[in-house]
């Protein structure tokens, strides 16, 4: 047995390469420390989660950069590589798309985006359709 297979095995990212981890001494209630323990079995996992959702819109994890530029629609990585390998191989350079005011999120269907933008009020397509059925056109 080599020294190597002892311990836990490296975590590593989806593409296989090795993920270097730093321990982070953080003082938690002991409770919530016990209820995370208890509901999802592994701290360490479950606290970067919250914290990669906690920075999602402003901070991109493929780059580890927060250049990140709000619009409208979305959130949106503006780091040169990033953007050079969007769709190479690269996940979308669009962190995350916002939310219509009834709910449905913006992101494109087949690669369209369905509604339409007004200035600072996107409007998805739903609601367009709904807002063309109140608003006939005059004949
Ligand atoms: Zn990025
Ligand atoms: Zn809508």
């Amino acid at each position: 047995m080599t020294k190597n297979s002892v311990g836990r095995p490296p975590k590593r990212d989806k593409d296989g390469n090795k993920v270097y981890r730093k321990i982070c001494s953080v003082y938690l209630d002991i409770r919530l420390v016990q209820y995370i323990d208890d509901k999802v079995g592994n701290l360490s996992d479950w606290m970067e989660k919250a914290m990669r959702k906690a920075f999602e819109n402003e901070y991109c994890f493929y780059c580890f950069d927060d250049k990140i530029k709000e619009n409208a629609l979305n959130y949106k990585c503006t780091n040169m590589r990033h953007e050079q390998m969007d769709g190479k191989g690269a996940p979308s350079i669009i962190l995350n798309w916002k939310y219509c005011e009834c709910g449905n999120s913006f992101a494109p269907v087949d690669g369209q985006f369905a509604g339409i933008t007004d200035g600072d009020h996107p409007v998805c397509a739903n609601c367009v359709r709904e807002w063309r059925l109140l608003n006939p056109r005059e004949e």
